[in-house]
């Protein structure tokens, strides 16, 4: 039996991400049909782009370590993304689905956030120099996201969904 060690972690939980990210890829485009501002809209749009990139990053992740991309089921993401499908439905047509949009897709961005900020780390740690910098990359990008939706819940829509 292979060794149960930081290694192992750190091949596990890059599964578990690869997993993530290519959910999250097909999530995106319905979350990005169901907002309501054009604002929403485009900034779905433009994280399922990067989402894309994502996918690749960790595909050369696993390249670099002599690996397949293989993927790990996350039921962590698939209860996320669930989360965010009954926001879709319960809240078709309301004033405060945006609002409901956004705390969905930043419930998904800290996920990442919290995996990639492990990885990267793990990486160091393992003298995985490559995958290091590959996993910032994607950090980083997860990061601005979640900043981005903060800013159009507090610009719009906290307040839409409150004046109803
Ligand atoms: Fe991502
Ligand atoms: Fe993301």
């Amino acid at each position: 039996m292979a060794e149960k060690n930081l290694e192992s972690l750190f091949q596990d939980t890059l599964k578990d991400i690869y997993y993530a990210e290519r959910k999250i890829l097909k999530a995106l485009p319905k979350m990005a049909r169901g907002a309501q501002s054009p604002e929403l809209k485009a900034a779905f749009v433009k994280h399922r782009d990067e989402t894309e990139i994502h996918v690749e990053r960790l595909q050369e992740v696993f390249e670099r370590l002599g690996k397949r991309p293989q993927g790990k089921t996350c039921p962590a993401i698939e209860g996320i993304l669930e989360e965010g499908e009954e926001i879709l439905e319960e809240y078709k047509g309301a004033p405060a689905l945006d609002a409901g949009l956004v705390s969905a897709a930043q419930a998904v961005e800290h996920y990442e956030i919290a995996r990639y900020g492990t990885l990267r780390r793990w990486a160091e740690e393992l003298g995985l120099n490559d995958a290091a910098s590959l996993l910032a990359l994607t950090l980083d990008e997860e990061v601005k996201t979640d900043e981005a939706l903060t800013a159009l819940a507090e610009t719009a829509a906290n307040q839409k969904a409150k004046a109803a």
